[in-house]
């Protein structure tokens, strides 16, 4: 397969409001309004045309990477793209030149390869990846500032069947989670503190071990991103206290070596970000490593636009070996109307817990190019 244009876009959709991924440090860290990110829109010689996205946010607030960083490096790189023969996801990614960590940056390259390898042979790209399930049971993620009785909603009037409540180490937050478990007992419930608690602060431990006590579905990377060692010491110290929680790893997961480490210390659920893990390829190899050794995994999201982001993530949560619902909330969850630009949007199912998986050649939603037209800030085209 051979590019023969990229066009590249910084886009900016408008989700409305914040998102808080809690504070580090007294720090806030805030997504939003404004969702900066890069969308690529490759031309192949065969005719076909790929969509795929840079899910980085505007700052490094969630790991190393950023949009702004991004766009600056596809300005660099973006050329050495086009008009080369490519036989897999990696040869596209490989012709940016080496690169240390930047996964994100890569996933791009590897979903667009992916995205047009479909559309060329006419399959659907969840079948491409592996994937056998016509659809994906989700869940929703809920920002730390709501209410215990907002959730309720979720669950009650949304119908959610698996909530994940951000975090950070409060006691407050704590007795909203113990609350929500007491009113619901049926309703699978977890908490992403993405990493906002610190293994060295007893009162953190504390906290931890009561959560663990709760027993969620999970806790999701409650310590520093860069530290798998610790996460498996907090799960062997649950285990010995017949403590029941399970600890999931999120932002702690980069490549293959790292999810190695953490299934084989003993971690019991993975989330798999699509592209946090460098692209749809090496998802599908970590998912299926997880699936050999008896690791739940579920797809996280990154607050994606539903064409092409959110739809290369429900194409791999089609994947057998992916046991646990998935963080893919439909179109309408983030974006204020006509800022996520798709022709047909993203729904679930009215059970509120399902998302149906196309049969359609491709990713199974096409972009809307007047409505991408409308959030791009900048666009450069390769060649130049
Ligand atoms: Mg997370």
């Amino acid at each position: 397969m051979k590019f023969e244009r990229l066009e590249t876009r910084y886009v900016v959709p408008d989700m409305g409001r914040k998102f808080s991924l809690g504070d580090v440090d007294g720090q806030a860290r805030i997504i939003g309004p404004i969702r900066d990110m890069v969308v690529l829109h490759g031309f192949t010689s065969n005719g076909v045309e790929a969509w795929s996205a840079i899910d980085t946010v505007k700052f490094p607030i969630y790991g190393s990477e950023s949009s702004t960083e991004a766009w600056a490096l596809l300005q660099e790189v973006g050329e050495t793209f086009i008009g080369k023969d490519f036989n897999s996801p990696r040869d596209a990614v490989h012709s940016l030149g080496y690169m240390i960590n930047h996964y994100i940056f890569q996933a791009a390259f590897a979903n667009l390869y992916l995205d047009a390898e479909a559309i060329e042979k006419g399959v659907p790209l969840y079948t491409l990846l592996g994937g056998e399930k016509e659809q994906v049971e989700i869940g929703v993620s809920i920002p730390k500032t709501a209410t215990a009785e907002d959730i309720g909603k979720k669950i009650t009037i949304e119908k959610f069947k698996r909530i994940k409540v951000k975090v950070g180490p409060t006691e407050e937050d704590y007795m909203k989670i113990a609350s929500i478990k007491n009113s619901f007992p049926n309703v699978k419930l977890m908490i992403d503190a993405n990493s906002s608690f610190d293994i060295r602060n007893n009162d953190h431990i504390k906290l931890l071990n009561k959560y663990g006590e709760l027993d969620l579905l999970m806790i999701e990377q409650p310590l520093a991103h860069n530290d798998i060692a610790k996460h498996i010491n907090l799960q062997n110290s649950f285990n010995q206290n017949s403590i029941p929680g399970n600890i999931c790893l999120d932002e702690s997961i980069l490549t293959m070596d790292d999810l190695v480490m953490a299934v084989d210390g003993g971690i019991p659920i993975i989330n798999i970000k699509v592209t946090r893990v460098g692209g749809l390829d090496i998802a599908k190899k970590m998912i299926e490593y997880c699936q050999n050794h008896k690791v739940d995994t579920w797809i996280g999201g990154m607050v994606e636009l539903t064409a092409p982001g959110k739809a290369h993530s429900l194409a791999m949560a089609a994947h057998p070996g992916v046991t646990l619902p998935s963080d893919i909330s439909g179109s309408a969850g983030y974006f204020i109307k006509n800022n996520d630009p798709y022709v047909r949007p993203m729904e679930r199912e009215n059970d509120g817990a399902v998302i149906k998986v196309p049969n359609t050649p491709g990713r199974g939603w096409e972009v809307d190019l007047n409505k991408m037209d409308k959030i791009t800030k900048s666009t450069v085209v390769f060649p130049k």
